[in-house]
C-alpha cells in the first residue's frame, strides 16, 4: 500500500525559496580586501538568482539539463549561480580553478559546458584555455578583472550585472523530478582521467538536512559560517545549501585565502563556525602565533578532507576554536562521518579527545561496512582493518560518462551490490566510530607489514619545531617499500633528522621498525588542487632524485 503523504519533490528551488523568504534577512558577506566587505541578504540573493535564471534562459538560450559551469571563488554571485542554475533545471558544474589547465579543459569538454560564469580575477586562467573549450559559447564575467583578456575569443562575452539588470526578480521554478541532475563535480583525477560525480536535487536536499542536524554542524540563524572550503570542492561541503535551509549567515573569503586575511576577517566579522582542510588551519595557526588576533568568536571549526593532526586539534582547542573532525569524498556529497563524542563522555578528558580524533560516526542516511582483502566482511571491533564501503541516498552509485554513454561503474570503485568502495582503509569500533589509518594507495607496505603514513605524519607534526610533515612510500630493495619523511621546519628551528627520529621513537610512540630512515627537509609540502598534501608529486620528486 502506498502512503497518504503528499509527493512534493525535494528540489533546490524549494531550499532557495525557503531561505530567501523565511531567512530573507540573513546575509552573505564577501571579503573584498578593502575596508568594507560586500553584504547581500538572502532575499536579495533570491531575487538575483531569479534574474540570473531569466537571463540564462532568455538571453543565452539555456534549456533542459544543459551544463552551466562556474570558475569562481566563494562569493555572493557564486551562491546565486548555485541556486539559479539547478532551480531552472540546468546543471551547475563547479570548475576547480587549481587544476592543471589541460585537466580543466578535459573536464569542460567532457561535461559539455555551454556557459561559463567566471570571476574577472580568473580571466588570466580562462582566456588562454578558451580555444580548447569546444562546447563553450558564452562567458559571463563577474567582479573586478581585465576584460580585455577575452578580446578576440570565439565566444560571446557578457557582463554579469548587465545581463541580470532589469530581469524579473521572481521565477516560476519548474517542478522537476527530484532525481534529476542538479550539480556536478569532478574528482581531481589522482589516477586516470577525472571522474564526474552528478548530484541530484534529492541528494543535495537530504544531504543539506543532515549537515544541519545538531550532531553534524548544527548551526542556526544566529551563526555565521566562514566558508573557506571552496565552492568547487564538493559544493563547499554542502554549506551554501544547508545555510539557506536554516538562515546561517555566510562569510565568503573570495580570493583572500591566505592566512593573514583569513585572520583579519575572523577578527572583524566574528564568524562562529568555519570549514576547511587541515593545511589551511596549519597556515592560520602559524599566522596567529606570529600575529595574535581575537579569534574568540570561532566556537566550532569543521576539519575534513585529510586526517586532522592531533597537534592541530590541541592548538585550536587552546585558542577556544573547537575542532569537529569529519570524513567525506566528492562521491559522498561529502558528509560521510562526523566525530561527535558519544553521550556520557566528559568534556576535556583524554577519552573525549580520542573520540574527536577519529573520523567519527555515520549519520542516519549513510551505511558503512569494512571489507577485507578477500572480500570478506570485517567486524566492528576497533581492530579489524579493511576498506571502507558506504551506501546511501547522497552517495554516488556511478560516474558520469558523457550525455550518450552509460554511467561508469568501475569494479575498483563499486562493489557488485552497488556500494561505493572508498579506497580508505581503517577500523570501526563497536560503538560505530570510524578510524582511518590511510588511503589504500598511501599505505607503506614494508616487508609484509603495513605502516600508516598518517600516523607518522601526526607524530611528526606534534613536534614543536615541525610546521608540516608528509610521509610517502618509496621503493626499498630489502623491504619492498619504506617511509620517506618530508618535513617543513618552523622558522629558527634547529631540529635535525636524528632529533626528529629520536622524538618519534620516544614521545611520538612509533614502533622502531616503522621509523623512517629516509628524510628530507623542504620549504613547503606540495599541495593538491584542494590543498591536501600531494603525495603523488612527492613520490615523483623522489624517483627523479629531487628530494635527496
Ligand atoms: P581527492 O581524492 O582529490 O582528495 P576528495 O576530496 O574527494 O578528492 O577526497 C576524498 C578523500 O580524502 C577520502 O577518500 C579520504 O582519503 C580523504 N579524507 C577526507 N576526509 C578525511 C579525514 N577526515 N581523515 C582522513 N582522510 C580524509
Amino acid at each position: 500500500m502506498l502512503s497518504t503523504m503528499q509527493d512534493v519533490p525535494l528540489l533546490i528551488s524549494r531550499i532557495l525559496t525557503h531561505g530567501s523568504t523565511i531567512h530573507g534577512t540573513s546575509q552573505v558577506t564577501t571579503w573584498t580586501g578593502e575596508d568594507e566587505p560586500h553584504r547581500r541578504s538572502f532575499a536579495e540573493i533570491g531575487a538575483r538568482a531569479a534574474q540570473l535564471a531569466h537571463a540564462l534562459k532568455d538571453d543565452l538560450g539555456v534549456t533542459g539539463d544543459e551544463r552551466v559551469a562556474t570558475l569562481a571563488w566563494n562569493n555572493a554571485e557564486h551562491v546565486e549561480a548555485y541556486f539559479a542554475i539547478p532551480s531552472m533545471g540546468a546543471v551547475l558544474h563547479t570548475l576547480n580553478l587549481r587544476l592543471p589547465p589541460e585537466q580543466l579543459a578535459w573536464i569542460v569538454n567532457h561535461a559539455a559546458d555551454r556557459v561559463i560564469i567566471a570571476n574577472g580575477s580568473l580571466l588570466p586562467l580562462l582566456a588562454p584555455l578558451l580555444p580548447h573549450l569546444k562546447p563553450v559559447e558564452h562567458v559571463v564575467v563577474t567582479g573586478p578583472g581585465d576584460r580585455s583578456l577575452l578580446d578576440g575569443a570565439d565566444v560571446r562575452v557578457h557582463e554579469y550585472e548587465d545581463l541580470i539588470a532589469g530581469k524579473p526578480t521572481s521565477y516560476d521554478w519548474p517542478e522537476l523530478d527530484e532525481r534529476q541532475a542538479a550539480a556536478m563535480c569532478y574528482t581531481s583525477g589522482t589516477t586516470g582521467d577525472p571522474k564526474g560525480v552528478v548530484y541530484s536535487h534529492r541528494s543535495v536536499y537530504l544531504h543539506s538536512m543532515q549537515v544541519n542536524m545538531a550532531q553534524s554542524m548544527g548551526l542556526t540563524d544566529e551563526d555565521t559560517s566562514l566558508v573557506v572550503v571552496p565552492q568547487f570542492h564538493v559544493n563547499a561541503w554542502g554549506l551554501p545549501h544547508a545555510t539557506f535551509m536554516t538562515g546561517v549567515n555566510m562569510l565568503m573569503p573570495d580570493r583572500f585565502l591566505q592566512p593573514a586575511p583569513l585572520a583579519a576577517m575572523i577578527e572583524s566579522e566574528r564568524p562562529t563556525h568555519a570549514a576547511a582542510v587541515p593545511t589551511i588551519w596549519q597556515g592560520l595557526l602559524a599566522e596567529l602565533t606570529a600575529n595574535p588576533r581575537d579569534v574568540s568568536s570561532l566556537g566550532q571549526v569543521t576539519i575534513g578532507g585529510s586526517a586532522c593532526p592531533p597537534s592541530l586539534m590541541e592548538a585550536f582547542d587552546k585558542l577556544g576554536m573547537r575542532v569537529c573532525h569529519a570524513w567525506g569524498m566528492t562521491e559522498t556529497s561529502p558528509l560521510g562521518t562526523i566525530a561527535r563524542p558519544p553521550a556520557g563522555v566528559a568534556a576535556g578528558t583524554e577519552e573525549e579527545f580520542a573520540y574527536r580524533l577519529t573520523q567519527g560516526r555515520f549519520p542516519a542516511g549513510v551505511e558503512g561496512r569494512l571489507t577485507g582483502p578477500g572480500g570478506e566482511r570485517l567486524p566492528w571491533d576497533g581492530e579489524s582493518a579493511g576498506e571502507l564501503e558506504v551506501r546511501g541516498p547522497w552517495i554516488a552509485g556511478a560516474y558520469y560518462n558523457g550525455p550518450d554513454g552509460e554511467s561508469l561503474r568501475p569494479a575498483d570503485k563499486f562493489s557488485e551490490d552497488g556500494w561505493l568502495k572508498t579506497g580508505d582503509v581503517g577500523t570501526i569500533s563497536a560503538d560505530g566510530y570510524l578510524t582511518l589509518t590511510d588511503r589504500a594507495k598511501d599505505v607503506i607496505k614494508s616487508g609484509g607489514e603495513w605502516i600508516s603514513s598518517v600516523e607518522l605524519e601526526n607524530a611528526l607534526m606534534s613536534h614543536p619545531d615541525v610546521a608540516e610533515a608528509a610521509v610517502v612510500a618509496v621503493p626499498d630493495d630489502k623491504w619492498g617499500e619504506r617511509p620517506l619523511a618530508t618535513v617543513v621546519l618552523k622558522e629558527g628551528s634547529t631540529a635535525t633528522f636524528e632529533t626528529l627520529r629520536a622524538f618519534l621513537a620516544g614521545e611520538g610512540k612509533i614502533a622502531k621498525w616503522q621509523l623512517p630512515e629516509r628524510w628530507t627537509i623542504v620549504e613547503a609540502v606540495p599541495k593538491t588542487s584542494v590543498g591536501k598534501f600531494d603525495k603523488k608529486v612527492l613520490r615523483r620528486q623522489y624517483a627523479q632524485g629531487e628530494l635527496d
